[in-house]
């Protein structure tokens, strides 16, 4: 069978063969760690602890504030050492609770579970709830929010997004290679909370087939579980392009996938939903991809939520020389840092690290109409002109052309021959209209 794919898109250098065939490496944090409250989308957590108060692994250090909100957790044992501004990855400072690290690594007592079914729905987003999950792919909306349909005998799918189609990315692979009973595991936990119609599909790009072959294997007895074979393609792995691969259902920007009766979690997310519900487990760990050429050991990590990004390049064995470029995530979506002194959070995916800015090398010149871009993007608009009226202030003619469909894959950006930097005056224009409407 030909592997599902979606209109446009692009496909760059993959560079997962620097990390992905390396088994996850556990790392230790020094004696500082900072918990940003605001780790997810909406409400910011509020402390429940106080200086000098002693906390333990998986302990709530900050409580959610209402039902978009989710709580924090510790991810070490030690004192609380005070409450400061710390910046986050886009470089704002926002509040975080510091604690000091004891290296004792005590933890609050687990309470596995055996039997789903002793629980009742409620019961289940309740443990996903307090165990602080977020979309874990980048977007970091409450889990349990998303799970907590009013109407759930209408979702029909449950995509469990393991295309990782972001060059350089491979922790999402190694977790899926390495622990496959929590992602089954997981995914049978969500299919719980939605009638038996409900089915799970396990999207891979075709780039994987040694995971293919492993969960191909692991679900021929599951009725509720299949394997989507996924053409290896960027962006394969937006919600909007895999919910169309898998089911031809397409979804705009004034949707949710819900309304088209699916739901979309990213490999990591199931994986903490089944350590929250089987294990007990709350949120604290991340597993990440550090890569890129300026880095001497490419790999993946798990390491404490709360630990600093200087403090894991340093034990991952540092840079082979100065990177002119620095990355939180992958090289198309993520962010480019001007330091390393940010604290990891729940979405934190990867750090990617260049010899050379490729970026800033490239010298823009005039658009040569030559229709790449609109061949690469897979929400069919015509980025040329929408970055044309970005760059014009024109915000009529900028949602006239349906700028606000935009996803900021940059797959437009990517292919220009004129190396017009579209998405990023396009992504500009959309959080300006966005802006204007929350005034
Ligand atoms: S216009 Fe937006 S959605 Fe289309 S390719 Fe560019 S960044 Fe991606
Ligand atoms: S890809 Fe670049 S040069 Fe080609 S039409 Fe689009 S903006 Fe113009």
């Amino acid at each position: 069978m030909k592997p599902l794919t979606f209109k446009g898109g692009v496909h760059p250098y993959e560079g997962k063969e620097l990390s992905m065939d390396r088994k996850i490496r556990r790392l230790r944090p020094g004696k500082e760690m900072a918990y940003l409250l605001s780790q997810h989308i909406g409400a910011p957590a509020v402390p429940v602890v106080k200086k000098g108060d002693y906390v333990k692994i998986g302990q709530m250090i900050a409580r959610p504030v209402g039902f978009v909100s989710c709580p924090v957790h510790a991810s070490v044992s030690g004192t609380v050492k005070g409450f400061e501004k710390r910046k986050n990855v886009v470089g704002e400072y926002v509040d975080a609770i510091i604690v000091e690290n004891d290296d004792q690594y005590v933890h609050v007592e687990y309470h596995p579970i055996e039997n789903l079914s002793a629980y009742t729905r409620r019961e289940i987003l309740q443990k996903i709830q307090d165990a602080g999950i977020v979309g874990m792919g980048g977007a970091g909306f409450p889990t349990h929010a998303k799970l907590s349909q009013n109407h759930p005998e209408d979702i029909d799918y449950v995509l469990v997004n393991g295309a990782e189609c972001e060059p350089y990315l491979t922790s999402d692979y190694r977790c899926m290679m390495d622990s496959p009973e929590k992602l089954i595991g997981g995914l049978k936990v969500v299919l719980y909370l939605f009638e038996e119609k409900c089915k799970g599909v396990i999207c891979i790009e075709d780039n994987k087939p040694d995971a293919i072959k492993l969960y191909q294997e692991l679900t021929k007895d599951e009725p509720r579980i299949s394997v989507a074979v996924m053409k290896t393609k960027y962006p394969q792995g937006a919600e909007r392009n895999l919910i169309y691969a898998v089911t031809g259902r397409k979804v705009n920007a004034s949707m949710l996938p819900a309304h088209v009766g699916c739901l979309v979690d990213n490999v990591a997310t199931i994986n903490c939903i089944y350590e929250a519900v089987m294990l007990g487990r709350p949120m604290s760990l991340r597993v990440f991809t550090v890569s890129g050429d300026a880095v001497v050991n490419p790999r993946n990590y798990v390491v404490p939520i709360g630990m600093s990004y200087k403090e894991i390049i340093d034990l991952a064995g540092g840079f082979n020389c100065e990177p002119e470029k620095i990355i939180s995530g992958g090289p198309m979506m993520g962010f480019a840092l001007a330091d390393l002194d940010i604290p990891v959070t729940k979405t934190f995916t990867a750090l990617t690290c260049f010899k050379k800015d490729e970026v800033a090398q490239l010298k823009e010149t005039a658009c040569i109409s030559c229709g790449r871009c609109l061949e690469a993007c897979p929400a069919s608009l015509m980025p040329s002109k929408l970055s044309d009226f970005a760059e014009h202030n024109d915000m009529d003619k900028f949602l006239e052309y349906n700028g606000m469909e935009c996803v900021s894959c940059g797959s437009c950006s990517y292919g220009c021959p004129a190396k017009r930097p579209l998405a990023a005056n396009i992504t500009a224009m959309r959080r300006k209209y966005v802006d204007s409407r929350r005034r």
